[in-house]
C-alpha cells in the first residue's frame, strides 16, 4: 500500500500515513489562518488510525481538545497534522 511521509521544518517530527485520501479541502476560517499564518489551510482527510508517528513523540504540542485538535512541532511550530472532530 502506498504511504505518504512528512516531516516538520526542524526534522524532529516524522510521520507516515496510508495514501488513502477520503477528501481534500482548503479551509480559510480564522482558526485555520491563525494556525498556519497563511490565507488558507489546504489539507487531505485520511482516517487517523492510518497515521503513524515515526519520530518526535516528545516534540508534539497539541492545541485543542481530545476530539479535535491541531498538532504542532513544539520546536519549530510546523503543523504536520490535525484531528478533525
Ligand atoms: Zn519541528
Ligand atoms: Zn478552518
Amino acid at each position: 500500500m502506498a504511504k505518504l511521509t512528512g516531516q516538520c521544518l526542524c526534522r524532529s517530527v516524522i510521520c507516515e500515513v496510508a495514501d488513502q485520501v477520503v477528501y481534500s479541502m482548503k479551509h480559510h476560517c480564522s482558526d485555520c489562518r491563525r494556525a498556519t499564518g497563511s490565507a488558507i489551510k489546504p489539507f487531505a482527510g485520511i482516517a487517523i488510525e492510518k497515521l503513524r508517528l515515526i519520530n518526535g513523540q516528545d516534540s508534539l504540542m497539541k492545541n485543542g481538545g481530545d476530539r479535535a485538535h491541531a498538532v504542532h512541532c513544539a520546536r519549530c511550530g510546523t503543523l504536520p497534522y490535525s484531528l478533525v472532530g
